[in-house]
């Protein structure tokens, strides 16, 4: 990390306070500069996984780089278009959903990827070939960091599986559904260009049963590094690769395929900082404890998927290096680093979770009815608030008291 956005890190955390999550656009704009340069060869649209993060800022900030967004739930497809991004750069991809969400997504205008037999046929039996439709495919492949964030495998809830393909055709015909993408997304962190064309094998197999495709949706789950010595996804060669298979797949059935994307944690992660302050240093005869003013309700990865999180501390950068175990205030076991060196920690120090952009104040909660953070926004150099700090009226405003 550079000494200016320390500086930058350390100026959001006095002006609005911790616990909070500060994003980089430079980052942001980086990330999708890398994938521009990788797909230049071929036809593709990328869909900003929203999931990851979802604040209209961050999606406003997207869609201004020239992305769509890609939505799992209606909120999110509405999200997008108050952001305001038109219905045709949205897709709805489903999973478990009802069919009444698909039927609202169809009424909005975006593009609808469909993940059931059972949600196909409605489909069919509604809007017929009025809706042009994209089939979401488990390919049976296993592939991302842990079986947590594994989509793909044949044993996930996700996609139809690609064994009852003759059952899509079917109903395809029964009718006359226009199907135009098959979709696959097979897990998260998925570093090697082997798994994605593995997958495109899979869809390429398919295309002569689906006269009206256009599209191939190779999903999101490209890797970003979390530890020191890891690598991502390489861009560069996963995008040559994709050139050579698409060159011959287009050769073969005399027809120009797009290829899509929908990479949420690419996009995000290594923009986001979590920004804590620590409350007790807590020696013991085996461990020092760090106790940090926040906790798996605002940042849940390492509890939930063992996820790493690099960890700077802002207020001693080189200050001699301790091993530390630091952890949560909430009333349950919060680690979030075992055994980690750090330059030493005093109580009152100014700690920074890295790649915090993915997944992190998207997955917060009030648990132990503590607020949400804020989240700010480092904009050509400035400090923006993107999202105030909940207050206490946050919390009780559902609640109905009846007992008297
Ligand atoms: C979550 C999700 C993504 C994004 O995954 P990342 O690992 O964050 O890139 C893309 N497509 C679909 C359908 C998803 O559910």
């Amino acid at each position: 990390m550079n000494e200016y956005l320390k500086s930058q890190l350390v100026q959001a955390a006095q002006e609005f306070g911790t616990p909070l999550y500060v994003y980089n656009a430079r980052t942001i704009e980086e990330q999708y500069n890398k994938l521009k340069e990788s797909f230049a060869g071929l036809r593709y649209r990328i869909f900003y996984a929203s999931k990851a993060l979802t604040n209209i800022s961050i999606l406003r900030l997207i869609h201004s780089l020239g992305a769509g967004i890609d939505c799992s739930s209606i909120n999110e497809l509405k999200m997008a278009l108050h952001a305001g991004c038109s219905p045709s750069n949205i897709l709805y991809t489903s999973n478990g959903i009802s069919f009444d969400e698909i039927s609202e997504a169809v009424a909005l205008g975006a593009h609808v990827n469909i993940d059931s037999l059972s949600n196909l046929k409605k489909f069919g039996e509604k809007f017929k070939s009025n809706y042009p439709v994209g089939i979401r495919l488990r390919p049976n492949i296993l592939a991302g960091g842990n079986l947590k964030i594994s989509t793909g495998h044949d044993k996930s809830k996700f996609g139809i599986p690609v064994e009852q393909i003759n059952e899509v055709v079917q109903i395809a015909k029964m009718y006359d559904l226009q199907i135009t993408c098959l979709h696959i997304h097979t897990g998260s962190e998925i570093k090697d260009v082997e798994i994605f064309i593995k997958g495109l094998q899979v869809l390429f197999e398919l295309i002569p049963q689906f006269p009206n495709l256009q599209v191939i949706d190779l999903g999101g789950g490209f890797k970003v590094p979390y530890k020191p010595e890891e690598e991502g996804t390489p861009m560069h060669e996963l995008g040559k690769a994709l050139v050579k298979a698409f060159q011959e797949v287009d050769t073969t059935y005399g027809k120009q395929f797009e290829v899509w994307f929908e990479p949420g944690k690419f996009m995000v992660s290594e923009a986001g900082y979590f920004l804590t302050e620590v409350n007790v240093i807590k020696e013991t005869k085996h461990v020092t404890f760090v106790g940090v003013n926040s906790g798996f309700n605002h940042l849940i990865r390492p509890m939930f998927y063992d996820a790493y999180h690099g960890i700077v501390n802002l207020s001693n950068p080189n200050g001699d290096p301790h091993k530390y175990t630091v952890v949560g205030n909430i009333c349950e076991t919060d680690t979030f680093a075992t055994d980690r060196a750090l330059p030493e920690v005093k109580e009152g120090d100014l700690l920074a979770f890295l790649n915090a952009g993915a997944y992190g104040f998207e997955m917060s909660s009030n648990f132990n009815s503590r607020y949400k953070p804020a989240e700010v926004l480092i904009l050509k150099d400035q400090l923006h608030l993107i999202r105030k700090r909940d207050t206490w009226e946050d919390l009780i405003k559902q609640q109905i008291q009846v007992i008297e």
